[in-house]
């Protein structure tokens, strides 16, 4: 029986490693390093992302226990994405670890392999631990430096260029309440506000 819980990733298929050397030798371990390029950015996806092409490296050790095969190391990218605000590049470096145990099928409970990390055909596949590993970094709302000011909500100027940049506000609502005021504190005003 298959599932379609987990849709593969390009990832998947770059980060495979083969561990047949240390498959059933419990103590053993290795140490590999990868560098491969981004997959294209998921459209809708995170705000922060790795561009398509850029470093994916990863660092890891492997290494061999009784249930299975123990992966631990560091994730190091570059993430890219806009400023939440004023929608200027922003960039964020990030080197999350990851740590996962791939079990033997054989270990596992029939009832339990669903929610399990499996071995397969003597490979661990990091795909979408590196994956999720820098999602989990990605901020969800950039920002170009903490007190960007944004753009002019009226018209979408860059306030960095001119903090001094507004508008004159015409209100009408605001214009009517003043007029109000005015009526109400000048007894001397010779009109008596009716319209
Ligand atoms: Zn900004
Ligand atoms: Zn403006």
């Amino acid at each position: 029986m298959t599932t379609d819980a987990t849709p593969t990733s390009p990832l998947d298929d770059a980060l495979r490693f083969d561990v047949v050397d240390l498959v059933g030798r419990t103590g053993t371990h290795r140490s590999v390093e990868r560098t491969v390029p981004a997959p294209a950015r998921e459209a809708g996806g995170l705000a922060m992302q790795v561009a398509e092409g850029d470093d994916i490296a990863v660092e890891i050790e492997l290494e061999s226990v009784v249930e299975g095969i123990y992966v631990h190391g560091t994730v190091t990218a570059e993430l890219e994405g806009e400023c939440s605000r004023c929608l200027d590049p922003v960039e964020q470096d990030v080197s999350p670890r990851v740590d996962e145990l791939f079990l033997y099928p054989e270990k596992v409970k029939a009832a339990e392999r669903e929610d399990s990390v499996l071995l397969e055909d003597d490979e661990v596949r990091l795909g979408t631990l590196v994956r999720d590993a820098l999602a989990m970094e990605a901020d969800e709302r950039p920002l170009c430096r903490e007190d960007c000011p944004g753009l002019c909500a009226q018209c979408g100027f860059r306030m960095e260029d001119d903090p001094e940049h507004h508008h004159e506000v015409i209100d009408e609502r605001f214009a009517a309440l003043k007029g109000l005021f005015d009526d109400g504190s000048k007894d001397d005003d010779p009109q008596d506000g009716k319209a």
